[in-house]
């Protein structure tokens, strides 16, 4: 039932004011103590004060607007009056408990108010003590955080309810602070966490997005963040990364009155290591396809060479043996019966010549672009799994963590290195051969590139170490292919302005080095600007 709430100027309640004297009359302050009384009757806090039993001796009209009940009604009254079955009795308990002790308790209870309504009410009650030092009455103090409670309880729900939803997703998903700490982070980015062993997943990604040149500043800056970066963790595991700064309201007291935005970084990644398996599945089944057919047409391109050079020689001699009847015949060579045949036999000779000059596949026109050799190694090595795994040929790969680009034409580059490793695995399929083991390495030095091939096969005798770079020479003697593979690596490599040496030192086995001129940045730029 609601009350008229009896405001703060009306006369007050002289039960309370012959209850109080006792208390007022030990006052020693020069204030009067009629001001004392105002003070408390006019606080915009419900304050009651009672006898050592809780009977309650004095209530201020905040009291009547907080709980419903009129002073009249609830002076000599228990404080238990306002009492709620739903508080637990343990509160109770320690609430006396406290006051026992002279310590002043705070805490917050379910109260009733005169209309049978609930509220929850913070409450402080402090003991007073007299002039000899004893308790002699205690004062409530009370405000109906009700409404507080509401909202408080709405932010935990939907704080709640975003983490179980955040918790839910299967993205890593992570909130940075302006110093770059984690402040929230979900389910699958903890697990991700754990799996890299303590390492923290966002620092990875945000030193990751800075090696692939993502500039963080500029992104943050310009407010469009970045989106689905492609970034790889040992190169075993690959995430799409996206982030988008926010700003929210500094909530600390100092920026009270002087608002001041802080800025988060909200981080998601996407883990697309199957699909990044997957997609570099396809790719290495269509450069296996691309470079058997690469393959084929190449032999068949040395094979016709070696033909053409083949037929040549038996040419010259024809040539040579005309020559010689000519002079031989002085002014009647025209007569000699021998001559007509060997100048057809000359002539055919000439014309197959250019028909296998003809049937001759041409080499393709390549771009020249920035080339990464590790990847192109890594190609190699991935063309060459089978191989590797029939002839039991254990592989030492150490890439350079990062290797600056060359300028080259790819495809050609990506054939020199095979040939290579086709080299040296075919050096070591001999049955003699027990280490087999296949080293590769590349460092950037200086201003090159250097890869170093080495194998532990036979090895090349000292006196073949300059001959197995002429074209048609081959170890193998005529068993072999046409002995046009070195002449080949050679030549690539001088296309790409490099070198190419076989390592006099290095036994057992066979060592190849090779160095490119790293690309100088403006050439990088001007082959960029072309692309685009
Ligand atoms: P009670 O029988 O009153 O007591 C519960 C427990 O407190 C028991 O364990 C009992 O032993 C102990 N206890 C009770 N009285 C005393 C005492 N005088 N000395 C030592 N131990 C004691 N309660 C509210 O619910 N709402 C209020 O807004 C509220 N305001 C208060 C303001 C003041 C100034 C004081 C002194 C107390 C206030 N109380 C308030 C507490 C109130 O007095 C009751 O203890 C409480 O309401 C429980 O009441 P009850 O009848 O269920 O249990």
């Amino acid at each position: 039932m609601p009350r008229q709430h009896t405001p703060p100027t009306a006369p007050p309640n002289h039960l309370a004011i012959e209850g109080l004297e006792q208390a007022l009359s030990v006052c020693s302050s020069p204030l009067p103590a009629l001001l004392f009384f105002k003070a408390v009757e006019q606080a915009p806090v419900a304050i009651s004060i009672t006898d050592l039993e809780a009977r309650i001796l004095y209530v201020n009209p905040a009291f009547t607007q907080v709980t419903g009940y009129e002073a009249a009604d609830v002076v000599g009254q228990r404080q238990a009056i306002l009492s709620d079955a739903s508080t637990p009795r343990e509160l109770y308990t320690a609430l006396w408990q406290t006051l026992s002790e002279g310590k002043t308790w705070c805490g917050t209870l379910i109260n009733r108010r005169f209309d049978g309504s609930r509220y929850l009410a913070d409450l402080n009650i402090a003991p007073v003590v007299g002039a000899a030092g004893q308790i002699t009455h205690y004062l409530g103090i009370q405000r109906d955080v009700t409404q507080m409670h509401q909202l408080a309880q709405q932010v935990a729900n939907q704080k709640a309810l975003i983490e179980s939803v955040v918790d839910a997703e299967p993205v890593v998903i992570a909130l940075l602070d302006e110093q770059g700490q984690v402040v929230l982070n979900n389910q699958a980015y903890r697990k991700l966490a754990e799996e890299l062993a303590g390492e923290e997943p966002a620092r990875i990604f945000l030193d990751n997005l800075s090696q692939v040149g993502v500039d963080l500043h500029h992104a943050r800056a310009s407010g469009a963040g970045f989106v689905d970066y492609e970034l790889s963790y040992q190169g075993s595991r690959w995430f799409s990364c996206s982030g988008t700064w926010f700003k929210e309201r500094d909530s600390s007291a100092d920026h009270f009155f002087a608002p001041r935005r802080v800025e988060y970084l909200l981080l998601v990644a996407k883990e697309i290591t199957t699909l990044r398996r997957q997609q570099e599945e396809m790719r290495m089944n269509a450069l296996r396809a691309l470079t058997a057919e690469e393959e084929l047409v190449q032999s068949l391109r040395e094979t016709l060479a070696a033909a053409i050079y083949q037929l040549q020689g038996p040419l010259n001699i024809i040539q040579a043996a005309v020559n010689m009847l000519k002079r031989r015949s002085g002014n009647h060579a025209s007569t000699d019966p021998l001559l007509p045949v060997l100048k057809e036999a000359l002539d055919s000779g000439h014309q197959a010549l250019e028909t296998l000059r003809a049937s001759m596949p041409e080499e393709p026109e390549e771009a020249v672009t920035p080339v990464n050799l590790n990847a192109l190694l890594r190609d190699v090595l991935g063309l060459s799994t089978h191989r590797l795994l029939a002839n039991g040929i254990v592989v030492d790969w150490q890439p350079a963590a990062v290797l600056p680009p060359v300028l080259g034409r790819e495809k050609s580059l990506r054939g020199m290195l095979k040939q290579l490793i086709d080299n040296a695995l075919d050096a070591m399929q001999g049955s003699g051969i027990k280490t087999r083991e296949l080293h590769i390495l590349t460092r950037a030095e200086e201003d090159t590139v250097h890869i170093r091939v080495r194998d532990t096969g036979p090895g090349i005798p000292e006196h073949l170490r300059l001959r197995v770079f002429e074209p048609f020479f081959s170890t193998k003697g005529h068993s072999g292919r046409a002995g046009m593979g070195l002449p080949l690596v050679q030549e690539i490599v001088s296309q790409h302005a490099g070198m190419v040496e076989i390592d006099p030192t290095c036994t057992p086995g066979c060592c190849v080095h090779l160095r490119f001129p790293i690309a100088a940045k403006s050439a990088l730029r001007s082959v960029d600007d072309e692309v685009a």
